[in-house]
C-alpha cells in the first residue's frame, strides 16, 4: 500500500481560532485521519519531527525567531498552505504596521520593550514560497477540506478570483449599499458565498483584496451612496493593512 501523506500543522502569530476550526473537524476527523499521517500539531499532539508532504500554516509572522522557524517549515515542507487571514495577507495583526513598530512596541511593552524584539507583522509569502492558501478569518472548514482533498488527491486545488459581489450578485441578495452600509464586498476576494451580506451584514474584507483592485471605482460607489470614504477605508485596513501600505487612501 502506497504511504499515506504526511501532514503538520503549525502555528505563528493568530488567535489560532483557525487551527481550532481544524480540531473541530469531528464528522470528517476520521476519513481524514484515514488518508494521511499527522505527523506534527502542537495544539493536538506531541512534537515529532522530520520531513512532511504538506504543512499548513495558521498566523502571521512577526518576530525574528517566527522568520527562522518558516523557512525551517519551508525547507521540510514539499507543498506549504498558508491558513486564514493572518497567515494569507497578514490579517489583523497588519494593523500594527500602520504606526512606526517602536511606538508599537513601547505602548504594548513599555519599558520591557527589549524583550520582545517584534516586527512589523508580515503575510507568509512575504517570507516564503507560499504554493496554496485557504482564507478567511477563521478559515471555514468547507474551503479547508476542498484544497485538502485536492492536495491528497494530487490536484491543483482551484482559488477564486472574482469578487464577493459576484457571489452576492448570484444569490440575488438585495445589496446593503442601498441600506447605508459600507460593503467592502466590491474589492474583495470571493469564496465565502458572500457570507455577511447573506445575512444582511456588511462584508468587512476577511478574505482580501482581489487581484488588482479598483479602489479608485469603490471610492466613486461610496460617494454615489454618500457614504464616508475614510470611514471604508480605515475598515479596509482591518485586514489587508499589509497589502495596501504604500497605497494611497
Ligand atoms: S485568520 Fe482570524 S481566526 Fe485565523 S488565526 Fe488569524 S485572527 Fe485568528
Ligand atoms: S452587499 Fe456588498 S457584496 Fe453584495 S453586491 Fe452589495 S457591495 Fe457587493
Ligand atoms: S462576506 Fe466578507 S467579511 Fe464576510 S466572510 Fe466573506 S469575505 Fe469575510
Amino acid at each position: 500500500m502506497a504511504q499515506k501523506p504526511r501532514v503538520a500543522i503549525f502555528d505563528f502569530t493568530g488567535c489560532e481560532g483557525c487551527e481550532l476550526n481544524q480540531l473541530n473537524f469531528e464528522d470528517q476527523l476520521l476519513d481524514i485521519l484515514a488518508h494521511v499521517d499527522i505527523v506534527e500539531w502542537r495544539e493536538a499532539m506531541d512534537d515529532r519531527p522530520g520531513e512532511y508532504d504538506i504543512a499548513f500554516v495558521e498566523g502571521s509572522l512577526s518576530t525574528p525567531d517566527c522568520i527562522k522557524r518558516i523557512h525551517e517549515i519551508r525547507r521540510r515542507a514539499k507543498v506549504l498552505v498558508a491558513v486564514g487571514a493572518c497567515a494569507v495577507q497578514g490579517g489583523i495583526n497588519g494593523m500594527k504596521n500602520i504606526r512606526p513598530i517602536e511606538q508599537v512596541r513601547e505602548e504594548v511593552y513599555g519599558e520591557d520593550k527589549y524583550l520582545f524584539p517584534t516586527l512589523p507583522a508580515l503575510p507568509l509569502r512575504a517570507v516564503v514560497k507560499v504554493d496554496h492558501e485557504v482564507r478567511g478569518c477563521p478559515m471555514t472548514q468547507i474551503e479547508f477540506l476542498k484544497v485538502f482533498t485536492a492536495l491528497v488527491m494530487g490536484k491543483e486545488p482551484i482559488e477564486p478570483t472574482s469578487s464577493v459581489c459576484t457571489e452576492c450578485k448570484l444569490k440575488e441578495n438585495e445589496c446593503v449599499f442601498t441600506k447605508g452600509m459600507i460593503c467592502l464586498g466590491p474589492v474583495t476576494r470571493a469564496g465565502c458565498d458572500a457570507h455577511c451580506p447573506t445575512f444582511g451584514q456588511y462584508c468587512t474584507g476577511c478574505r482580501g483584496l482581489v487581484p488588482e483592485p479598483n479602489l479608485e471605482g469603490m471610492k466613486e460607489i461610496l460617494v454615489e451612496h454618500g457614504l464616508s470614504v475614510q470611514e471604508a477605508w480605515k475598515r479596509l485596513q482591518l485586514y489587508n493593512a499589509v497589502e495596501l501600505e504604500g497605497v494611497r487612501s
